[in-house]
Formats: structure tokens, sequence, C-alpha cells
């Protein structure tokens, strides 16, 4: 192995040996015959790591790439806890159960003495919970025809798995025009009898846009009024869950509105934790059916579960207590507030450069997405993206889903570590590279020649 020739901080300096003794093959894909010291272990991988994109120039994930010193000392000392092991770290356990008292109040549940819900290793686990306590309550009510669930075409591949696995017909609605998301006429329009639910999204991967969950309830009991339906929504609010509470207080989304029976969050998106949490809440004890739910020993007494792992790592439920306890409803609102500061102020900006057209504005999530003017032809917003990850920038490009698939954008997500400085940096890049592409006669990349990009 060559030697690096990067230079390191101080505290990460490479072990000096390793650097003129390594081996020359490293095996990769089978167990080393024998062992190494750690030194010369940790340098290696520390090496190997160093090709990865740099995690706060990550434009494309709602993943948190920065959390305090503290959190981070906290997070380490818990990196032994197992959150299942109840018995064994029962404050572990008491501080998993503040948290979802805590969610239960900040969406409006109806009774939050009685705060139903749990942790998972992210919105994708909480979806699956979700889905199959509406899956368990529709088969209750003696329906025996395949059962579907109702949401709009830009869900998160999550829910494109719990209908997989579960067996549950996805009944999607198209992009249609500029309605990039659900709407409620459109979700009601699939609804039967063998609906198990309807998913509304707080917070569009694609494109950053609140669903209308209100508007999707209302039409949903009109429904009910007109065919004794009852179909029950659940939020996916994996990111505006920790957004719309603290900068949209008047948008009504929540368990406020009866018909929402179940929500989930990413702790590690908007809620400020590194990767590795999530959490799902149900609006009362009779939203989620009491067969699904596994009792475990907890101090010789007995504590409900309702999850697909068994071990799992504490350290990011300890983590999220953390940030709620430090920055309270007052710091949550001002690093969301900054957040969209940050991105709206962005994506003036880059709507001024000329050639970029908004579809988003960044005022809903700080998140915001945008395409090429119609007039340019000499390159596209896969080049784009690709020039700006010279510079490290990632702004992943993509297309859009059925009905929409002539259109490509870019979308940038801005959280929390993303200040105005580095978003004038990322503008000046920006701004440079158009110039050299305007000159440029014919894209050099579409969407079938980009890098791949996944939601
Ligand atoms: C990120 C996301 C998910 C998946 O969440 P993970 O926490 O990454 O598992 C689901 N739905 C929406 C709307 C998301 O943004």
């Amino acid at each position: 192995m060559k030697g690096s020739m990067l230079k390191h901080p101080r505290s990460e300096r490479p072990a000096p040996e390793v650097l003129a003794t390594a081996d020359v093959t490293i095996p990769r894909h089978e167990l080393p015959a024998g062992e190494m010291t750690p030194d010369d272990a940790y340098q290696i991988v520390h090496d190997e790591l160093m090709l990865d994109g740099n995690a706060r120039l990550n434009a494309a994930t709602f993943v948190t790439t920065w959390m305090e010193p503290q959190a981070d000392r906290l997070m380490a000392e818990c990196f032994d806890k197992n959150m299942i092991d109840k018995d064994e770290y029962p404050q572990t356990a008491e501080i998993e159960a503040r948290c979802v008292n805590i969610l239960s109040r900040l969406w409006h549940a109806p009774d939050a003495r009685q705060a139903t819900g749990c942790s998972t290793t992210g919105s994708s686990e909480a979806a699956m919970l979700g889905g199959l306590a509406l899956k368990r309550r529709w088969q209750r009510q003696g329906r025996t025809g395949r059962p579907n669930l109702v949401m709009g075409i830009n869900v998160q591949v999550c829910w494109e798995k719990f209908a997989n696995y579960w067996d549950v017909e996805m009944r999607l609605v198209p992009m249609d025009g500029d309605r990039y998301h659900l709407s409620a006429e459109e979700a009601v329009a699939l609804c039967d009898e063998n609906t198990i639910g309807v998913v509304a999204i707080l917070g569009s991967t694609f494109d950053g846009s609140y669903e209308p969950v209100a508007e999707i309830c209302a039409a949903l009991d009109a429904f009910q009024e007109r065919t004794g339906i009852d179909v029950p929504v659940h939020v996916d609010a994996a990111s505006g869950g920790f957004v719309a509470p603290f900068l949209d207080r008047d948008l009504v989304w929540d368990f406020q509105l009866p018909r929402v029976s179940s929500i989930n969050v990413s702790g590690h998106k908007y809620g400020l934790v590194y990767p590795g949490v999530g959490w799902i809440v149900w609006r009362d004890a009779q939203a989620l059916p009491e067969d699904l739910i596994f009792w475990v020993n907890y101090l010789g007494d007995d504590m409900p579960t309702f999850a697909l792992n068994f071990s799992r790592p504490g350290a990011q439920v300890v983590a999220q207590y953390y940030n709620f306890l430090r920055l309270g409803f007052a710091g949550y609102a001002r690093v969301q507030g900054y957040a969209r500061d940050v991105a709206t102020r962005l994506a003036g900006m880059i709507a001024d450069l000329g050639p970029f057209e908004l579809l988003t504005r960044g005022d809903e999530l700080p998140v915001f997405a945008f395409k090429l003017r119609d007039e340019v032809t000499g390159y596209s917003v896969f080049d784009v993206s690709e020039a700006l990850r010279e510079r490290g920038w990632q702004v992943p490009a993509y297309t859009f889903p059925k009905n929409r698939e002539d259109l490509a954008a870019l979308r940038i997500v801005v959280r929390r570590g993303f200040t105005h400085d580095l978003a004038d940096l990322l503008l000046e890049d920006l701004r440079r590279h158009v110039q050299r592409l305007e000159k440029q006669a014919v894209p050099a990349r579409d969407a079938t020649t980009a890098t791949g990009f996944h939601h």
C-alpha cells in the first residue's frame, strides 16, 4: 500500500509504521490469516474512507451530519447499550418512553398520558409498523378482498417495500402537470372497502413540499358519509414531523385531525440525531391492535414492544433525548428556522442566476428542487450535478416519476450545519460551472448516463 500524502490533523496523524510497512495487498474479501495491530487496522480503514464524499457537503441527504460534541460524547458512552435490554438498562428504556411522550404532545395526541409509540431504526421500520397496524385493523373488520394502500407516486421507497413484503396492493396517484404530490380528490378516487389507509407525506422527498393532509382527511370524511367506509390516514412525516410543529404552527396536519391514526418521523433527519433512529406514534392505544404487541421482561414487569428488530443500539435514542432537553421548543424552532432561511435565500439566488427555474422554494421543508429552463438545450441537470461534484458538492439530479418523466430536476436539502456562508460558496461554484456549460453545444449526460441516485 502506498503511503497517504494527505496532511492529517495532529490527532489523526497516521501511525508512522503503517505508512512505510503495510503489505502490498490487504485482503479485502476474505478474512486475513493473521492479526495486525489496532493502529494499523485503524489507519487502513480510515484511509480508505477518505474516498467517501464529505458528509457536510452532501446536499443530497436528509440525514444529520453534524451534532454537538456533547452529544457525540454521550453517544460514545452508550455504544454498548442494547435498546432491547429493558431490564438491564431501565433508564434508557425510560428515556425512550419520554421521547414518545414528547412527540405525542408535540403532535397533539388527544391524551398524551396514553402515548402509544416506540423508537425504530428509522422511518422505514416505522412505516412497516404503521402499515402493519393499518392492515391488521382492516383484517379485523372481517374483510376478505386484497388489501390496498393509497398514496402518491412520490412516496419514499419504504412504502413500496411495505406493500411488497406484506402483500398489499399499492394504489399510486401519478403526478400531473405541476402537481408533484398527492391531492385529496385523487386519493379518494382510489379508495374502496379494501383500502387499509391513505399515506400522506409531510415533506415529499422529490421537492420538499407538504401534501395537503387536512384536505385529504376532509375528503375522506365526505367519502365515509357517502359510502360508510372509514379509511384511516397515516402521515409519513419523516422530515416534516420535526419541521412543521416549530415553523408552521398554524398548519393542521397531525392528531388534531381525528382521521390521522399514526405518524412516523426520522429522528436522524430534522430530529437532528446521527443515522439510526426513527419514531412512530399512534393517536391512542386503540389505533394499535394489541395482537401485534410482544411483551418483554422489564424489571420483573412485562413491557410492551412492537419492532422488527430485536437488538438495536441505544445511543441514538439517548442522543434524541439530549436534543429535546438541550434545544427545547425554542431551540428546534431556531435551528429549523435558520435552515429554512438558508434554503429560501439560496433558492432565490439560484433563480436569479438565469438558466434555472424553481419547482419549490424551500419554504416548507428547507428543501427545494429546480430545473433548467426549457430554452437551455446545450447542457442538462445531470451535467450540472456532475460539475458540482468536482468540488465535492453532492447535488443530485433525477427525473420525476409517472406522468412527469419528462421533468429532470436538481434538489438541495438544507439541514443543520449548512450555513449561509456554505450556501454562498455553493452558489459561486454553480455560477462558475454554468458559465462554462453555457459554451457546451449538447448535453454530455442524461438520466441514463448519470451516476445513480436513490431517494
Ligand atoms: C427518508 C424518508 C423515509 C425513509 O426514512 P429512513 O429514516 O431513511 O428509513 C420515508 N419517508 C420519507 C418521506 C422520507 O423522507
